[in-house]
C-alpha cells in the first residue's frame, strides 16, 4: 500500500475490494489512477484526492479480463475498410458492435488472429488501427493458414513444399518484426500440414520471443484428442516455444480424452515445456456448417445426432426461409443443407454443436494452466445493429463467474480472476497487465459478484449483455459507467510484441 494523500490522481476507485491475484491481494482499498496507469493503492480513510471518482463500495475491483482467444480482428475497424487478404473478408458491419459485446463482458484486452487466420501485412493493420483508434487494446497472431495461403500452399489435405514453407518463414517473420505475438495453427482447417512444417513456423516465432497458439489437429472423440495435445507439446519441446492449446473444451472435452490431454499438459509443465490451453465455459462450440469436422463420420465419432446441431443464424435460398434461427437439425435438413453449402449455391453458415460435456469443461477450468477465453465471434443484424451467434462473445466472463464460480463453487474469486486475466498476461508476457500493483495499466473491470450472471442463451436470438459488471476501464479511462456504454471514446491501445 502505498500513501500518497497529497497528490491529485485522474481518477480514484474508493472502497471496493481490490482483487489483484498477481500479488496475492484481497482487501478493499482505494485505487488512484493518473495517466492511464495506476499510481497508488491505499487503505480507506486514506483519502486519495480525484479529480473523478468511482464509487466500488460492494464491488469487486478486478484487473481487466484479457481474451486471450478471439476471432473479431475485423471488428476492431470502423465500417467499410478494405481489408488485407485472407479468410478474413468477410462482409464489414457496423463498427464496434461486437467489441461492445466484450466490453460489457468485462474484456480490456482482445488477442486476435487466431486459429491460423491473421490479417497480412500486420504491421500495416496495426498502423491502421491506430490511426482510426481502438476501443480496448488488441494484439494479434500471425496466422499459419494465412502464410500457406499467401506461399501458395492452398491444398489444405496436402503439407507445404520446401519452397513454400521458407516464403511462410518470410511471412511470419516480417509480422513478427512488426509487432505480430507469434504464430498461430489451425492444424484441423489444414490437415495436410507436417510436423516439419508446424515446426519450422514455431523455430521462427521462438527465435524472436514469441509464442505459439494452437487450433490443434483433433477435434473429436477419440485417442486422436491426446494425439493432438501431445503433438503440440512436441512442438513446445522441440522449438522452445511457448504453446497455448486453443479452446480445449471442443478439442478434447467429449470424454476421457479431456482428463488425459490435461494431464499430458500438466505432465510436459513439470518438465519445464509451457505447455497453457484456453476454455470457454459453454457445452458447444460453433463452426460452419461445411467445415471439415461435419464429414461423414462427426454423429458416430461423438456419439450425437442432428438435432444436437442448432443453426446460429437464419438460412434462406433464393429469399425463401429453410431454416431459422435457434432451430435444431433434422437427418433430412442437416444433409440437404449441407450439400447446399458444399455445392456454393448458399453461403456457409454458422452452426453450433452442443456436444461438449459440462463436466469435461469443468476439469478444464480447474487445471492450473488452462485460462479462460471465449473464442469470441459474432454476427451482426445490420438493419438493428444486435449480435447473433454463439452466446460466449456476450457472455463468457459473466457465465464463468456467476454460474461456475458463485453458483457451482468450482474456485474461489480470486483463482477464477487469475484465470480471466493474471494468467493470460503471464503467457503473453504483458508485464503491465493482469494487476493492481503501482506502476500497472489502468485496466480496470469492477463487478458486483453477488450478482454477475450471463443473459445471453442458445436459441434465443441475439445476444445480450450480462448483468452486474458495472465499470470497465481501458488505460485508465472509463468505458463502461454504471453498467452502459460511454460512447465516442476509444482509449485502447495496439500491443506489439516486446522483442
Ligand atoms: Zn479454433
Amino acid at each position: 500500500m502505498v500513501n500518497t494523500p497529497t497528490e491529485t490522481f485522474d481518477l480514484v476507485i474508493r472502497n471496493g475490494r481490490v482483487i489483484d491475484p498477481s500479488t496475492s491481494t484481497d482487501t478493499i482499498a482505494d485505487i488512484g489512477i493518473k495517466n492511464g496507469s495506476i499510481c497508488a493503492l491505499a487503505l480507506p480513510g486514506t483519502i486519495l484526492e480525484g479529480k473523478e471518482a468511482i464509487d466500488a463500495d460492494g464491488l469487486v475491483v478486478a484487473p481487466g479480463f484479457i481474451d486471450i482467444h478471439t476471432h473479431e480482428d475485423l471488428e476492431m475497424l470502423p465500417r467499410n475498410h478494405e481489408t488485407s487478404p485472407g479468410d478474413l473478408r468477410i462482409a464489414p458491419s457496423p463498427p464496434h458492435y461486437t467489441m461492445n459485446a466484450f466490453l460489457l463482458d468485462g474484456v480490456t484486452t482482445m488477442i486476435g488472429g487466431n486459429c491460423g487466420i491473421s490479417f497480412y501485412p500486420l504491421a500495416g493493420y496495426f498502423n491502421l488501427l491506430e490511426q482510426e483508434g481502438c476501443l480496448i487494446n488488441y494484439a494479434s497472431y500471425g496466422g499459419h493458414n494465412t502464410y500457406r495461403g499467401l506461399a501458395g500452399a492452398g491444398d489444405r489435405q496436402l503439407p507445404a513444399t520446401a519452397e513454400q514453407v521458407k516464403s511462410m518463414a518470410e511471412l511470419a517473420q516480417q509480422d513478427l518484426d512488426g509487432g505480430a505475438l507469434g504464430i498461430s495453427y489451425g492444424i484441423m482447417y489444414a490437415p495436410g500440414t507436417s510436423y516439419a512444417e508446424m515446426l519450422a513456423m514455431a523455430r521462427v516465432a521462438a527465435a524472436r520471443g514469441g509464442l505459439a497458439a494452437s487450433h490443434a489437429r483433433c477435434g473429436w472423440d477419440g485417442p486422436e484428442a491426446l494425439d493432438s495435445m501431445n503433438e503440440m507439446i512436441s512442438i513446445a519441446r522441440d522449438s522452445g516455444i511457448t504453446m497455448q492449446y486453443s479452446h480445449i473444451g471442443s478439442m478434447a472435452g467429449y470424454g476421457e480424452y479431456m482428463d488425459a490431454c490435461l494431464a499430458a499438459m500438466s505432465k510436459a509443465q513439470s518438465e519445464g515445456i509451457r505447455v497453457f490451453a484456453d476454455v470457454y465455459p459453454y457445452g458447444a462450440w460453433m463452426t460452419n456448417l461445411g467445415s471439415a469436422i461435419l464429414d461423414d463420420g462427426f454423429f458416430e465419432r461423438n456419439n450425437c445426432e442432428p438435432a444436437d446441431l442448432e443453426s446460429s443464424g437464419d438460412i434462406q435460398v433464393d429469399g425463401k426461409m429453410i431454416m431459422k434461427r435457434g432451430e435444431r437439425y433434422t437427418q433430412e435438413s442437416f444433409y440437404r443443407i449441407r450439400a447446399l453449402t458444399m455445392d456454393g449455391k448458399i453461403p456457409d453458415p454458422f452452426v453450433i454443436g452442443h456436444v461438449i460435456k459440462q463436466d469435461k469443461i469443468q476439469s478444464a477450468m480447474l487445471n492450473p494452466f488452462v485460462m479462460i477465453g471465449s473464442d469470441g465471434g459474432a454476427v451482426v443484424d445490420t438493419k438493428t445493429g444486435k449480435l447473433f451467434g454463439h452466446p460466449r462473445t456476450a457472455g463468457t466472463r459473466a457465465r464463468f463467474l456467476g454460474e461456475f464460480v458463485r453458483q457451482g463453487k468450482l474456485m474461489d474469486l480470486v483463482t477464477a480472476i487469475y484465470k480471466c486475466s493474471t494468467l493470460p498476461a503471464e503467457v503473453l508476457g504483458l508485464k503491465k497487465k493482469g494487476g493492481l500493483f503501482v506502476g500497472a495499466d489502468a485496466d480496470i473491470t469492477i463487478f458486483d459478484a453477488d450478482r454477475i450472471t450471463d443473459t445471453a442463451k442458445f436459441g434465443t436470438g441475439f445476444l445480450s449483455p450480462p448483468e452486474g459488471i458495472a465499470y470497465v476501464l481501458v488505460n485508465g479511462v472509463p468505458l463502461v459507467d454504471k453498467g452502459k456504454i460511454v460512447p465516442g471514446i476509444r482509449p485502447g491501445k495496439v500491443i506489439r510484441r516486446q522483442a
